[in-house]
């Protein structure tokens, strides 16, 4: 039996997609062979990678002035690439500044990695709220080489209630966790990055959406693996790939173009959202940490009304073992955070939510 998977990543897929790949996992489009077994210079993969590349295009809408990237490392490594390659400089040379705001600890990681490779400045934090909303984001020094946010924080929960104005400098984002969740402005950014494996498809393929002038820029020690001018020009094949899972990710691309594309998955995420902060809302037993402007249509924390810290520490992780028996897996919140958290990616159908809603209440 399937559960309700509510796993913030490696999360859930739609189970047509699985089916699918189960189905092509020997032979694939007539070929003999499965993807994992192909050559990804074969004339086998190149429709493979090209049809994702082309459903990422069209889903997202990404002008013809940015290059799609599929590279490894997780988003994880884009906190160490965009620095190297926006604003390291060869040595002897002053670093250039880069602008961070810190949503959370993502964000905070992000920063922290930035600062081995560029004058790092966080003008705006939520930590004294413990990042239950998002500050005002101040406008960018001009001569700043980048300016990055989070724009979704899947540990706390929040999201940007809109994308902030900087100028002429670049602005940068991790949307790991809300890639293709809601219509997205991609010629508001420089570069957009995100890990697969919340919304896209299995952890180890990250996406790299990036404007062509922002490439081009890294210092002659950085690492070929690390240089975005050498997977743009090589067309992410500088290296062997990770094809099998950008293949996934095309099968997702397929169901969602399927489902009626972004907005067609908005209004279904929007949904599920409204429905269950409207039952955080209205309960006596669990309420959401998270400032309203600022809720994640994603992931959605939650702790138990009780304030005895003790009392609900237990009641807490009762809930998360009894959800488990429910068949409502992976409801744990953040090992650094605790409580509960709803992740509700694009695969999560909304007879999830409603199945987490009716357990909630006969726990309550
Ligand atoms: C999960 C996550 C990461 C870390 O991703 P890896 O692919 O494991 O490196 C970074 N940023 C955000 C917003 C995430 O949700």
């Amino acid at each position: 039996m399937r559960v309700y998977n509510f796993s913030p990543g490696p999360s859930a897929l739609p189970l047509a997609v699985l089916e699918k790949a189960a189905s092509e996992m020997t032979d694939v489009n007539g070929t003999g062979q499965s993807v994992m077994e192909m050559s990804h210079r074969s004339k086998d993969y190149k429709p493979i990678i090209e049809k994702t590349e082309a459903l990422l295009r069209e889903l997202m809408g990404i002008p013809s002035n940015y290059k799609v990237l599929f590279l490894q490392g997780g988003a994880s490594l884009q906190f160490s690439m965009v620095p190297l390659n926006l604003a390291a400089s060869e040595p002897g040379l002053p670093k250039k500044k880069a602008v961070y705001i810190d949503t959370g600890i993502w964000a905070k990681k992000a920063a922290d990695e930035a600062a081995k490779y560029a004058e790092v400045s966080i003008p705006a934090s939520s930590k004294d709220k413990a990042y239950t909303y998002i500050p005002a984001a101040p406008a960018p020094e001009a001569g700043t080489a980048y300016y990055h946010i989070t724009f979704n924080n899947t540990i706390v929960g929040t999201k940007w209630a809109s994308i902030p104005d900087t100028g002429a400098v670049p602005l940068v984002s991790d949307i790991s966790s809300c890639i293709l969740s809601e219509p997205l402005d991609v010629s508001r950014f420089g570069i957009l990055y995100a890990g697969a494996q919340k919304n896209l498809g299995p952890a180890g393929t990250t996406v790299v959406i990036i404007r062509e002038d922002l490439i081009g820029h890294a210092p002659s020690l950085t690492p070929a693996l690390l240089r975005y001018d050498i997977h743009a020009g090589e067309g992410s094949m500088y290296n062997t790939p990770p094809c099998y899972g950008i293949y996934i990710i095309g099968l997702v691309l397929e169901w969602l173009k399927n489902l009626g594309g972004v907005p067609a998955i908005e209004q279904k995420n929007r949904e599920k959202a409204k429905l269950f902060y409207a039952y955080l809302e209205s309960s006596k037993s669990f309420l959401s940490p998270v400032e309203k402007p600022f809720r994640s249509l994603m992931n959605i924390p939650f702790v138990s009304r009780e304030t005895d810290p003790d009392r609900r520490k237990d009641i807490e992780a009762r809930f998360v073992r009894e959800a488990a028996t429910a068949g409502l897996v992976n409801l744990a919140g953040h090992r650094l955070v605790g409580g509960m958290r709803a992740s509700i990616y694009n695969a999560m159908p909304i007879e999830g939510v409603k199945a987490l809603i009716a357990f909630m209440e006969r726990f309550a």
